[in-house]
């Protein structure tokens, strides 16, 4: 057995007790979801028989909790220019990570957010480092993990040292970590192409391999340092298959959830074996 676990963005659509045997059926070891609906603002709370099922199915399947990497809802801005919108964002994000401690899980996944072009980017990752502070004062056991993203629109996230400028303002370094998305990485301008070695030296230098928690695994249809975030199945977009063979081999990304959030899900089955078969 290999020491990569991969898995897929999985449906929970008809509750999140149904995650796992979606990620079974495609020979997952890992897997991603959301706990609520990822386009409201405001979700039922999770009932005690959904709980104890996840719980269970969870179990049944194999699951571990350290790969299984919930996302947030897309609505939330962390570091939101004005009070009434960072307030609800703030709030929105609290109840997704409580229902993250309710499930039993360990990570919880998320964008860190947008300046809307009216505070500066400084200011906008001293909001969502001190929105990640509030919501580790009021949990515990889950760590927040901050995805870099590909810097489309206004954005924050696209540059390594951004990360770390939100973990160095986060009280509780135990509770919080980074997920690299390939697609991201290489439309914000990260060469791993070119030169492979390097990006993840900086990031190391960076960031911290450290913080690493998890990767979301997806080919780019959109061109290297074009800050535009359009996924592609494995193989058939601009970053293609010899990079992820090389992630694959390389031992920095074992012991970690690899999630794919390629856009055909008819393929994911597929795409986990070939990954699996390049291990
Ligand atoms: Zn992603
Ligand atoms: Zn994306």
């Amino acid at each position: 057995m290999g020491k990569k676990k991969i898995g897929a963005h999985v449906s929970a659509s008809g509750g999140v007790e149904l995650a796992p045997a979606n990620a079974h059926a495609i020979g997952a070891d890992a897997f991603a979801l959301f706990t609520k609906n990822q386009r409201q603002w405001v979700s039922k709370p999770l009932t005690t028989e959904s709980i104890e099922l996840f719980k269970k199915n969870c179990a049944d399947f194999g699951f571990e909790p350290e790969y299984i990497l919930p996302h947030d809802s897309y609505l939330i801005n962390l570091g939101h220019p004005e009070e009434e919108g960072l307030t609800k964002s703030r709030n929105a994000f609290l109840d997704e990570m409580q229902r993250c401690e309710q499930l039993g899980l360990k990570l919880l996944n998320f964008h860190p957010g947008s300046h809307l072009n009216k505070i500066s980017k400084e200011e906008c990752l001293d909001r969502i480092a001190e929105s990640i502070n509030l919501a580790l004062e009021k949990t515990s056991g889950v760590t927040a993990v901050i995805e870099n993203t590909a810097g489309q629109g206004s954005n924050l996230g696209n540059e390594f040292w951004q990360l770390k400028y939100i973990i160095d303002r986060v009280e509780d370094k135990s509770r919080v970590g980074v997920c690299l998305d390939t697609c991201h990485t290489f439309t914000a301008g990260y060469d791993f192409l070119s030169d492979y070695d390097w990006v993840f030296e900086q990031f190391d230098k960076e960031v911290g391999f450290e913080y690493l928690r998890g990767m979301h695994l997806n080919d780019s249809k959109k061109a290297l340092g074009s800050r535009v975030d359009r996924h592609d199945s494995i193989g058939k977009g601009l970053i293609g298959n010899a990079f992820f063979e090389k992630l694959m081999k390389d031992p920095r990304f074992d012991n970690m959830p690899l999630i794919l959030e390629t856009p055909d899900e008819t393929l994911w089955a597929e795409e986990i074996a070939w990954l699996r078969s390049v291990e």
